[in-house]
Order: structure tokens, then C-alpha cells, then sequence
């Protein structure tokens, strides 16, 4: 069970099953303790009314019993004809245990049956006695109580009067039938009330998912949960990630800022260095050795001038403040521009360039220095990753209602596995390279391409093939027209 709704609802279940079956045993056990208790009491007056009107009838007629025609001692007709009205099993004995009357229903038993019954109401007794007792191997089982008669006279023994327990059972029997019936709708009931409560216990939980889950990166941790209005365990769990929220908020901010503040702080220092090395490059009459330092010097310097911008503009770009000057202007005019500086580019890399525009313009309402950035980034990427001898393609065209620039090169390619971090800040794939070898980079262009192509309300894609070479894909909504 993979979730916390299916686990509540089984438990629930479960307990209310358990719950249904107990309540059920008890009440079965009670009403069959109950049902003997009414059986005893009525084959104990059954045993007391015999009683007392053998008593009645003694005091009235005096002799109640008199022989058959095969001389056995039997109550007089009349009294057992009046004692045919008792239910069930009722057995008088005469004193030395012979049968003086049999009910119908002991009559229809079978002879060992009857013994069995006279030996019960014959045994040397005084008072009263109970009990339950099975007839033979394969007849009733019977509750039975036998009542001493004392005063009817010389010849009675004792009363017998039994019933079948079946009259007992039958009650708890229909009730617990009753019972095999109600549980599994009981149970289906449960199921659904569990699954219910759980659903309604649980949404919550998956709601907070959801908006945990929007807050995706620096950019949208200003978002807040939605506080319950109850203040139960989720009200404060929703609290407690909300003051969670918060503080990585502040370090976010308090690390952006320190970002911009240090890129800012370095470009003065790196503005005066770059100054001060041309100065001294110029400087007539310098020994050949001094002037390749300065010229290290200088292109060092260029390198880091490049990545405090990037840094810089990254920073800002993080804290919302790197303003877009949308105009609406021609992209083939700006894919022209960097094919110029593309085609030097890659004439110096032996990599031959083609580019293909429509005829028609094409407008876009974008801030022109960013798109010349994000295109010279992909065209500089494509030239320094193809070896010499390739291709970069740079194609201009209408998708989809929108507008789709691609630079493809027949390049080194990307490793599958490293796909999904070339946009990610400061990687780079092949770090073994020193970032100032053959290819150097500081692992920022990309990450800064994808942030241009999302404010402008685009897209960046790439494809690639190790060996066969890359695609980069941006895709910007067209001007409105
Ligand atoms: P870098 O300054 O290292 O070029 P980027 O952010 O522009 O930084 O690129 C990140 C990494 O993505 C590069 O180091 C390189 O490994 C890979 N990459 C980017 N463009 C290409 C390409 N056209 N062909 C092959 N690999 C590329």
C-alpha cells in the first residue's frame, strides 16, 4: 500500500470490521444465554403446574392412578388427557420408577429414548434437579428439570419436563444470520466512509504538494502556502514550511546580492587594470618578452571582464531587475549582425558558416541586445565545439505560429547524460579542459541563452549527437499584430 489514503482506509476497515464481529458475538452469546434462561424458566413452571395439579387432583379424587389392561399403574384418563396440553416432552414416574405418563411428544421416541427419560425422572431424588441430555446418539439434545412430587399422594416419583434447545437456538441462530447478512454491507460502508474520510483528510495534504511542488526554483520563493484556516497538525505544518519559505528566501536574496554586489565591486578594479595594461602596450621601445606578458595580461583580463557581466547579469536577471527594452525589429537583420562576426569567427576556425533567412521580415517585439547576445552565444558555442573542416547552420524560420532560430553544427556533440545540465550555471562537460585551453569558457553563456529565450516568453531546446553534432533551438512568440 503505496499511500497513506489506502492504508487509513484499510485500517478503518479493518477496525470497523472487527468492531461489527465483536458487537455481533456479544449479542449472539447474550441472546442465547438469554433464550436458555427462558427455556429453564419455562420447563420449570411446566414441572411446577404438573406438580401442582397432581397435588389439586389428589386432594379432590384422591386415587389418580389405577392399572391398564396389562396391568401396568397409569394416570387416570382424565388427567392425561388434561396433561396432553403441556408442550413438549413431560414424564411422570411412579415412585419405584416405573412410567405412569408420557407425553406425546416422549411417546414418539423410541423406547431407549423413553428409558432414558424415565431413568432421568427416576433417579433417587429429592427437590428439584436440571440438566441437558442428549437422547440416544442421533435424537434431540433436550434442557430438562425434574420436580419431586410429594404431595399427590404415595404412588408419584417425580415430573419431568424437558424441550429441545433447538427452540433455544433458533433465535441467536436467525440473529446472527441476520448479522452474516448486515456485515459485508457493513464493510462496503466502511470502505467507502474510509475512503471518504481519507479523501477528505488527504486533500489537503495533496494541495500543499501541489504548491510545494510550483516552487521550483529562486525565482518563485516569494510564493507562500495557503494557510487552513484550521490550526491542525497540516495548519501547522503549512506554517512551519511557509517560515521555512521565508528564510531560504532571505539567504537567496542575501547570496544574489552578494553575486551582483561583488560582480559590481570587481568591474571598476578590472575597467582600471584593462585601461592600464593598453596604456602600457603602447608604450614605445618594450622588450618582446614584456610585451606577450601584457598581452596575457590583457586577454585575462578580457576573460574575467566577460564573466563578472555574466555574473553580474545572471545576479540581476535572479532578482528581477534586469529590465527587457522590447521593440519590435526585423530578427533577420540581427541574425545578419552576428553572421558577420560568426563568419570571422569561424573562418579563423577553419569552420565554414552558412546562414538562411525567409524573404519576408520577420517581427518579433524582443529587446535586440539580449537576442544578439543569446544568438552570438550559440553561434561562439557552435564554431568552438566544431573541429576544423565542419559546419554551423544558422536558419531562421516560421513554427507553429511562432518564430524558431536554430544554430546547428556538425560539431563533437553532447553525451546524453550531460544534456540535462548544459544549462546550468558553470558547467561545462569536458572539465578536464582548463578554462583558458583550447576551448575556454566559464560554463555561464548557456545558462544566460536559456534566461533570454524564458523572458522573452520563449524557449530553448538542444539535440545532439556525440560526434555527429548539436542543435540548439530557440523558439519566440511572434509580435502581435
Ligand atoms: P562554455 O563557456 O563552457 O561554452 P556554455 O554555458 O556556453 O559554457 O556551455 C556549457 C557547456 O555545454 C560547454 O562547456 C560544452 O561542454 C557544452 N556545449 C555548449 N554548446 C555546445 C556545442 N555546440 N557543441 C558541443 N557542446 C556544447
Amino acid at each position: 500500500m503505496q499511500t497513506i489514503r489506502g492504508r487509513l482506509t484499510a485500517w478503518y476497515s479493518v477496525a470497523l470490521a472487527l468492531t461489527l464481529a465483536a458487537f455481533a458475538a456479544v449479542l449472539y452469546l447474550d441472546r442465547r444465554s438469554a433464550s436458555y434462561q427462558d427455556l429453564d424458566r419455562s420447563i420449570q413452571s411446566e414441572a411446577s403446574l404438573t406438580a401442582g395439579m397432581l397435588a389439586e387432583s389428589y386432594r379432590a379424587r384422591g386415587v389418580l392412578v389405577r392399572p391398564d389392561s396389562a396391568g401396568h399403574a397409569v394416570l387416570i384418563p382424565d388427567l392425561s388427557a388434561l396433561l396432553e396440553a403441556v408442550p413438549e416432552f413431560l414424564v411422570i414416574t411412579a415412585r419405584d420408577g416405573s412410567l405412569l405418563f408420557a407425553s406425546s411428544d416422549a411417546r414418539a421416541l423410541t423406547f431407549q429414548k423413553v428409558e432414558q427419560l424415565r431413568e432421568l425422572a427416576s433417579a433417587p431424588i429429592s427437590g428439584r434437579a436440571s440438566g441437558t441430555v442428549q437422547l440416544g446418539a442421533d435424537g434431540p439434545t433436550i434442557r430438562y428439570a425434574v420436580h419431586y412430587v410429594s404431595d399427590a399422594g404415595p404412588q408419584f416419583g417425580a415430573i419431568l419436563a424437558g424441550a429441545n434447545v433447538r427452540s433455544a437456538e433458533v433465535g441467536p441462530a436467525q440473529l446472527l444470520s441476520t448479522f452474516a447478512l448486515i456485515l459485508p454491507l457493513g464493510l462496503m460502508a466502511a470502505l467507502l466512509m474510509g475512503t471518504w474520510i481519507a479523501n477528505r483528510a488527504l486533500t489537503a495534504v495533496d494541495q500543499i504538494i501541489t504548491e510545494v511542488r510550483e516552487i521550483t526554483d529562486g525565482r518563485s520563493l516569494h510564493r507562500r502556502l495557503a494557510v487552513p484556516v484550521v490550526k491542525d497538525e497540516l495548519g501547522r505544518l503549512v506554517q512551519t514550511l511557509n517560515q521555512m519559505l521565508t528564510r531560504l528566501e532571505r539567504n537567496f536574496a542575501a547570496l544574489r546580492r552578494f553575486t551582483a554586489d561583488a560582480s559590481h565591486e570587481l568591474k571598476t578594479p578590472l575597467t582600471v587594470l584593462r585601461a592600464g595594461v593598453e596604456r602600457a602596450i603602447t608604450t614605445p621601445g618594450l622588450a618582446q618578452e614584456t610585451l606577450v606578458t601584457l598581452e596575457e595580461t590583457l586577454q585575462e583580463i578580457k576573460r574575467m571582464a566577460e564573466l563578472v557581466d555574466a555574473l553580474l547579469m545572471l545576479a540581476r536577471a535572479d532578482e528581477g531587475i534586469a529590465p527587457l527594452h522590447r521593440e519590435p525589429v526585423d530578427l533577420r537583420s540581427i541574425v545578419t549582425e552576428v553572421q558577420e562576426t560568426g563568419e570571422l569567427l569561424a573562418e579563423e576556425a577553419g569552420v565554414t558558416m552558412e546562414v538562411a533567412t525567409p524573404a519576408e521580415p520577420v517581427i518579433v517585439s524582443v529587446d535586440a541586445s539580449r537576442i544578439r547576445q543569446l544568438i552570438l552565444n550559440l553561434v561562439t558555442n557552435a564554431v568552438k565545439y566544431t573541429p576544423v573542416g565542419g559546419s554551423v547552420r544558422m536558419q531562421l524560420g516560421p513554427a507553429n505560429g511562432r518564430v524558431a532560430l536554430s544554430v546547428a553544427d556538425t560539431g563533437i556533440g553532447i553525451a546524453p547524460g550531460d544534456l540535462p545540465h548544459i544549462f546550468d550555471r558553470f558547467w561545462r562537460a569536458d572539465s578536464a579542459r582548463t578554462r583558458t585551453g583550447e576551448r575556454p569558457g566559464a560554463g555561464l553563456g548557456l545558462a544566460i541563452c536559456k534566461w533570454i529565450a524564458e523572458a522573452h516568453g520563449g524557449q530553448i531546446d538542444v539535440v545532439s549527437r556525440p560526434g555527429r553534432g548539436t542543435t540548439f533551438t530557440v523558439v519566440l512568440p511572434s509580435a502581435q499584430r
